[in-house]
């Protein structure tokens, strides 16, 4: 069984969304409570209210405060496991003797989110929440059968949207696919990546027009007085921009890391952590590090549902040999790799990505630029070059 989340938008009517305003709000106050609670409880008597000791709580608190009585007890119930995760974090620093502050309480407008487990709800054409009614909602895909849905949390963003996540468990089905069994790719600033065979796929012009446009929008931002109301709305006109270009990346994201894992069993990349250190005062610190780090998680978990591997290499001399092992400096600016060894011309990238391959799979890993140029005889230079290496 595998875990995984469907997000669907939803679109309340006003009444409706009234009442989840409502929701949100009473789940707050309950969560201000009950941290409250424990955190005297603990200052006064050095008590560890558990979960348990909350829920029970919980009879008390819905009698002072009857209006609790409209909200699901599930709903209730979770708020409680949130603040247990939120105390994890305190305990763990007083373990390691740092002087830890008790979890913060949740000032307006810093709840957004309410969780229903197993009960309350219910997915057809439309969904059913308890207390609510039936919503509009829109799957853009479906719930595979035979899956279990766990809970369902409701999310509303700063821009005023709903959203319901349902986290189900759903059976792995191998996927039987025609895959070849290596590639190699290198993540760049010039193209997003390039692959081992030649191809390079480049950061989509919309993504860098919107980043454009959240850069001026947030210079314009931080003009605005505090607290005015001009300032609140640039607040939320940055949020929106913020919202689109990050669904229209993890989007771009999606389609190319399973366009890699649907047609190559084994990916090998460059380990990220050890580039930065060895190049970082090449690259500025960008955008790009986010979504790379992003892109690689992605091909993990799309890759085990292949069986497939992700190789990660040392980063060191990828972008400085030619595949003959001749060493061919380039500066950053030099976009192209010629080599005057063997004559080869060709994307500085892609030979990057064929080193990286061949470092992955053909172990080449120890020799590879300690040793000279006699590293690279186990490495099939000219299988490489007629296979992959497509000479300008
Ligand atoms: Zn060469």
């Amino acid at each position: 069984m595998q875990k995984r989340t469907y997000k669907f938008r939803f679109y309340p009517s006003k009444q409706q969304e009234y009442e989840l305003y409502k929701f949100l709000e009473l789940a707050r106050f309950t969560y201000n409570k009950q941290l409250e609670l424990k955190i005297n409880k603990y200052k006064e008597e050095n008590i560890n209210l558990t979960q348990f000791d909350l829920n029970n709580n919980l009879i008390k608190l819905k009698e002072d405060n009857p209006e609790l009585k409209n909200i699901h007890s599930q709903i209730l119930q979770e708020i409680n496991k949130r603040i247990k995760f939120a105390f994890n974090n305190f305990y763990r620093k007083l373990k390691t003797k740092e002087n830890p502050g008790f979890p913060r309480f949740k000032g307006r407008n810093r709840y957004d989110s309410i969780t229903y487990s197993q009960s309350g709800f219910k997915l057809n054409k439309k969904l059913y929440l308890s207390k609510i009614g039936e919503v509009n909602i829109v799957k853009h895909r479906e719930i595979k059968e035979n899956s279990k849905i766990k809970t369902l949390t409701i999310k509303k963003t700063c821009t005023n949207k709903w959203f319901a996540c349902f986290s189900v468990e759903e059976e792995i089905h191998k996927k039987q696919i025609k895959q070849e069994s290596y590639i190699g790719i290198d993540l760049g600033l010039n193209h997003f990546y390039a692959d081992s065979k030649g191809n390079t796929i480049d950061n989509p012009k919309f993504l860098r027009k919107l980043e454009n446009k959240l850069v001026k929008s947030s210079r314009k931002h931080s003009r605005k007085i505090k607290g005015s109301k001009n300032r609140y709305k640039s607040r939320l006109k940055l949020a929106k921009i913020h919202e689109k270009l990050s669904n229209q990346r993890i989007d771009f994201l999606h389609k190319e890391s399973r366009k890699l894992v649907n047609n190559y069993q084994n990916i090998a990349v460059e380990n990220l952590q050890i580039r930065n250190m060895v190049k970082n005062h090449y690259l500025s610190k960008s955008i790009n590090d986010a979504s790379w780090n992003k892109f690689l998680q992605m091909l993990s978990y799309k890759v085990e549902e292949t069986g497939g591997k992700i190789i990660e290499i040392n980063p060191r001399n990828t972008s400085q040999y030619c595949i003959c092992g001749n060493k061919v400096e380039k500066t950053l600016a030099i976009r192209i790799h010629k080599c005057n060894k063997c004559g080869i011309e060709i994307d500085r990238d892609v030979m990057s990505a064929i080193l990286i391959k061949n470092i992955a799979f053909n172990n080449t890993i120890t020799t590879v630029g300690t040793t000279g140029s006699n590293a690279w005889e186990n490495v099939s230079v000219e299988a490489s070059m007629n296979q992959e290496a497509q000479v300008r």
